[in-house]
């Protein structure tokens, strides 16, 4: 008898058990489809004896102090700064596009940021209110930098025109006056220090936790018996598409080891106009591992159709219509939590499902 079966042993999941066991003393049972925890953020040793993150990079960013310090319960950092570069017109600039982005890609000498927002100024549409990613980054830079920076690689990435994504997708990506070239300006990033994996194991690490892997929670249902549910995999499997499919991207990896130090300067390599793929990752400059061989993974889009990995929802209103539908049934289960990446159908990164799942866990231990 469990209090609780949580399905999925990502982030959602994973917080919401540990929360529940340690400040709760409630018993649950996490399943997971997949033979390992840690959701998309899984990490493992390839067979070359390199780190990497089984589906895609995980960068790690937050402001939230309470999220870094729950983390921290159960890791030790590498403080490490994420940065990136495109590869535009033949050379590499740093992406979000910054002073010498500019400089560098049409040999100007901007030397302030006043200098910098002139041009930008100077470049842009005058949209008050960016309704699509398109109009979001002809906003704020202008259409030729935007056909540079942005349209081939959204393309790609969505296989959707960027005046119909919402406008938050780009507005992901910031826009610089001076040269800081860290993709991210959260107070607390970096990796975990023993990987993402090592710190799910210390999470649900805990009497009151069972786990069971390789299970569909639909195979459990009249084994086992439990108070609540809360489910964390996609909301409308858990509704047998009633209403229709959800759409959502996957991707497909492609891993090169390489018997050299290093491949490329930078963790990530942005390709927006050039192959088919999106970027290139190189997992040791992020983790910091020190080995004569390098491994390196190449990105590529494609439709999450029948079978394939569902790993971005879509942000855009058509979708957003058909899956008030399903959260509306949602809302009429008492005993069935939804939360998470895929329940929510949010483009959430890490530290919002996880200060999500903190939120629901306090109001549980509280009701
Ligand atoms: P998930 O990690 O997807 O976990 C859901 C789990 O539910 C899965 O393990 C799945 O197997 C399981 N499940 C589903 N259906 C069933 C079922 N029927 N029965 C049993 N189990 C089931 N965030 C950042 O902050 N920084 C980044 O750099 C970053 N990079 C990313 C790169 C990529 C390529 C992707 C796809 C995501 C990235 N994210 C990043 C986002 C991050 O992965 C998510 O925010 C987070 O992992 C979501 O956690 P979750 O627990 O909600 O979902
Ligand atoms: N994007 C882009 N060019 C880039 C980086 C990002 O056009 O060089 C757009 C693209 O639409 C992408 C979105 O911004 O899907 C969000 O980028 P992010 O790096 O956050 O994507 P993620 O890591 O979540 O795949």
């Amino acid at each position: 008898m469990f209090d609780y079966l949580i399905v999925g042993a990502g982030f959602s999941g994973s917080v919401m058990a540990e929360r529940l066991a340690s400040q709760h003393h409630k018993k649950v049972l996490v399943v997971d489809k997949r033979n390992h925890i840690g959701g998309n953020a899984y990490d493992y040793y390839n067979e070359h004896g390199i780190l990497m993150h089984k589906y895609g990079p995980h960068w790690f960013h937050t402001n939230d102090k309470k999220v870094f310090d729950y983390l921290s319960r159960f890791t030790e950092w590498r403080y490490h700064y994420h940065r990136v570069r495109s590869y535009v017109d033949g050379i590499l600039v740093p992406i979000p596009i910054n002073r010498d982005t500019l400089n560098l890609l049409y040999g100007l000498e901007l030397n302030e940021p006043a200098a910098v927002q002139r041009y930008y100024d100077s470049v842009k549409a005058n949209i008050p209110h960016p309704a699509n990613a398109e109009e979001m980054v002809i906003s704020q830079v202008g259409a030729a930098l935007y056909d540079k920076f942005f349209k081939g690689y959204t393309l790609k990435q969505w296989e959707i025109h960027p005046r119909d994504l919402a406008a938050s997708v780009t507005a992901r990506i910031p826009v610089r006056t001076n040269r800081d070239d860290r993709y991210f300006t959260d107070t607390y990033q970096g990796i975990p220090k023993q990987g993402y994996t090592a710190l799910f194991e210390r999470m649900l690490d805990h009497p009151n936790i069972s786990i069971m892997l390789q299970t569909d929670y639909r195979s459990v249902l009249d084994k086992v018996s439990y108070r609540k549910m809360i489910y964390t995999g996609p909301i409308d499997s858990y509704f047998d598409y009633k209403f229709g499919k959800l759409p959502y991207r996957s991707l497909r990896f492609e891993h090169e080891t390489l018997n050299q130090e290093f491949y490329q300067q930078y963790q990530q390599v942005n390709y927006p106009n050039e192959y088919d793929f999106t970027r290139i990752v190189e997992w040791k400059h992020a983790t910091g591992q020190k080995s004569h061989l390098t491994t390196i993974t190449r990105e590529y889009s494609m439709d999450a159709g029948d079978g394939q990995e569902k790993y971005y929802p879509i942000p855009r209103d058509v979708n957003h219509e058909l899956f008030k539908k399903y959260k509306h049934e949602a809302d009429q289960l008492e005993d069935v939590i939804f939360c998470g990446r895929l329940a929510d159908y949010k483009y959430y990164n890490m530290d919002q499902v996880i200060a999500r799942a903190l939120m629901i866990s306090e109001k549980e231990i509280k009701d």
